[in-house]
């Protein structure tokens, strides 16, 4: 069977020119995952309702991104334009999110091709995230009676401190982050396991942590999983301190992946960052998780 991957047009929001975000790999992703032929077709999302994006975002903040009438240092903090392509795009990523979570209830795997917006809390966005869609589609999929205690394991470089912060006072969600100690956000949150890794690890010391920690995971039960891949662990990433490398990627992915297929535990992958100085290598990173994903299913 076909990994079943989600992907939209709309991923790609017009900002400037200027902006340092790396906006065109998620239209590179899709085509590499096809001519790889990783993928065959892509499922295509919906908007994401404010119904459901309000079971993680205030009503307010979420009307301001929509009318786009959020303020100059708020839109600052996220750190895009909120300009119609990039509501749509927010809109459109979130319902990419959930399709995803709902595609792996029904085929014990499956992933995005964006999301992992992981600083957004429930009343504001930053660090180029809009809406928490892994949130917004935990908090579905609970709604749905399709799964109660739900795993988040996070292994982008930065901490998912707007996962935990959504959270912090609900039990039936598990927020595990390893990151960098010194990469944003400075002042880090306190999620259920955080690992704060020092600057430069490498491959063994980076793989051996994470292995010590999945054990950790396993002592618990858990419905489901979202695991947030952000390749911004990378040696040569522009933000990124960690000095892992494609091969080191690849055996995260595969230890993760193996570790909650193989216990029949529903896994649903989306991005995280990456913004690695050669965008090639980028989009061949990223390609990873989907790769990982279909090589078990
Ligand atoms: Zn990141």
């Amino acid at each position: 069977m076909k990994l079943p991957v989600v992907n939209h047009q709309d991923y790609v929001a017009k900002i400037n020119d200027d902006n340092k975000f790396p906006i065109r790999k998620f239209g590179e992703l899709a085509n590499y995952l096809i001519n790889q032929k990783i993928v065959d077709r892509f499922y295509k999302p919906n908007y994401c309702s404010e119904k459901t994006l309000s079971r993680a975002h205030s009503l307010e903040y979420i009307a301001s991104i929509k009318k786009k009438t959020i303020d100059t240092k708020s839109q600052k903090k996220i750190g895009f334009p909120i300009n119609d392509s990039v509501v749509n795009r927010s809109f459109r990523a979130t319902g990419g999110t959930v399709l995803a979570s709902k595609l792996a209830i029904d085929h014990r795997i499956a992933c995005n091709t964006a999301g992992g917006s992981h600083h957004a809390t429930y009343n504001e966005g930053a660090g180029y995230c809009v809406f928490n869609d892994v949130a917004v589609a935990t908090r579905y999929l609970q709604s749905k009676g399709y799964v109660k205690n739900v795993l988040i394991v996070d292994l982008d470089v930065h901490q998912g401190n707007g996962t935990s912060d959504i959270f912090k006072n609900d039990k039936s969600v598990f927020t595990f982050s390893m990151h960098c100690k010194s990469n944003y956000p400075a002042k880090k949150n306190k999620g259920d396991l955080d690992v704060s890794l020092d600057d430069n690890i490498e491959d063994e010391e980076y793989l051996k942590k994470l292995k010590d920690n999945i054990l950790l995971l396993n002592k618990e039960k858990y419905d489901f999983v979202f695991y947030v891949a952000g390749v911004d662990i990378h040696l040569n990433d522009r933000l990124g301190k960690l000095k892992i490398s494609e091969d080191g990627i690849k055996r995260r992915d595969e230890m993760i992946i193996n570790n909650f297929f193989e216990k029949n535990i529903p896994i649903c992958g989306v991005l995280g960052g990456g913004y690695n100085k050669d965008f090639e290598t980028l989009v061949r990173l990223h390609a990873i998780l989907h790769k990982t994903c279909a090589s078990v299913i």
